[in-house]
């Protein structure tokens, strides 16, 4: 038993020396990290994607394609950990203050507009099997986790969603999801607790290829000049809420999983 392993670690010890010596762009380094080492580099790791992060949910990374590499672990524990839902619990509780804060005229035209994906529905079952953004996205492997409607609710999101009903908005799902995904659209938002919305307004075949900054735009262009006040939008994307026609006060949900312009 011992040579056969004996032999085995030659061997790979041997593969070792040979890859340094013949490959010129490995970089002198020593042998042992000492664990202060470890730690440093590990805190200038999460230092470095903290950062990242801000830039993103500030949107001055505009635009990104993927979670940098030496981010991924780090976009994972935030979105599983407890910073992700206390970011969502912040955002739907200074959204509830302001709601409750607003005198509604009562003539049924004061309305709050919600993104649905990954503003009133979660899929990170889904990008838990795509590396939390670290994939390039992948529309059509999306849309057959989308097709499924089982997407589970953002609950602090859902709680505002029944307070702004409660005090009288009207609610406007606003969405980049197209005409054809209507059905499972509504399935879903209905299995995961959301009810009774004013109106749901997806992609027609005449917005596609729009941006969805614009596509958002036209839509809310829509809605004044039916002679709705769109007193509060809630989104996870920058492309939800800025452009023309926008909302009284804007309520960014994080997500630093994907970038949508
Ligand atoms: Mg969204």
């Amino acid at each position: 038993m011992i040579l056969p392993r004996l032999f085995l670690f030659v061997f790979f010890f041997s593969l070792v020396l040979c890859n340094e010596q013949f490959n010129p762009h490995i970089l002198p380094r020593p042998l042992i990290l000492e664990t202060t080492q470890l730690r440093e580099v590990d805190n200038e790791v999460k230092l470095q994607c903290t950062s990242w992060r801000f830039g993103v949910e500030a949107n001055n990374l505009n635009p990104w394609k993927t979670v940098p590499l030496e981010c991924g672990e780090y976009v994972k524990d935030y979105m599983l950990g407890r910073a992700y839902s206390l970011d969502l619990e912040r955002v739907s509780n200074e959204s509830g203050v302001y709601a409750k804060s607003l005198k509604l005229s009562g003539d049924g035209k004061d309305i709050w507009v919600f993104d649905v994906d990954e503003t009133l529905l979660s899929h990170l079952p889904y990008y838990a099997d795509h590396g939390y953004g670290l994939e390039i996205f992948d529309p059509a492997e999306f849309n057959k986790w989308v097709d499924k409607a089982i997407a589970p609710a953002l609950e602090p999101s859902l709680k505002l969603y029944k307070e702004v009903m409660d005090l009288g908005f009207k609610v406007f799902l606003l969405t980049g999801r197209s005409e054809t995904q209507r059905s499972v659209t509504e399935e879903n938002l209905i299995n995961a607790g959301f009810q009774n919305w004013d109106k749901l307004i997806l992609r027609g075949s005449e917005d596609h290829g729009k941006l969805a900054t614009i596509f958002k735009s036209d839509k809310r262009s829509e809605m004044v000049k039916e002679g709705f006040r769109i007193l509060g939008n809630s989104g996870d994307q920058w492309s939800d809420l800025l452009g023309s026609f926008m909302s009284n006060r804007s309520f960014k949900l994080p997500n630093p999983m994907y970038y949508i312009l």
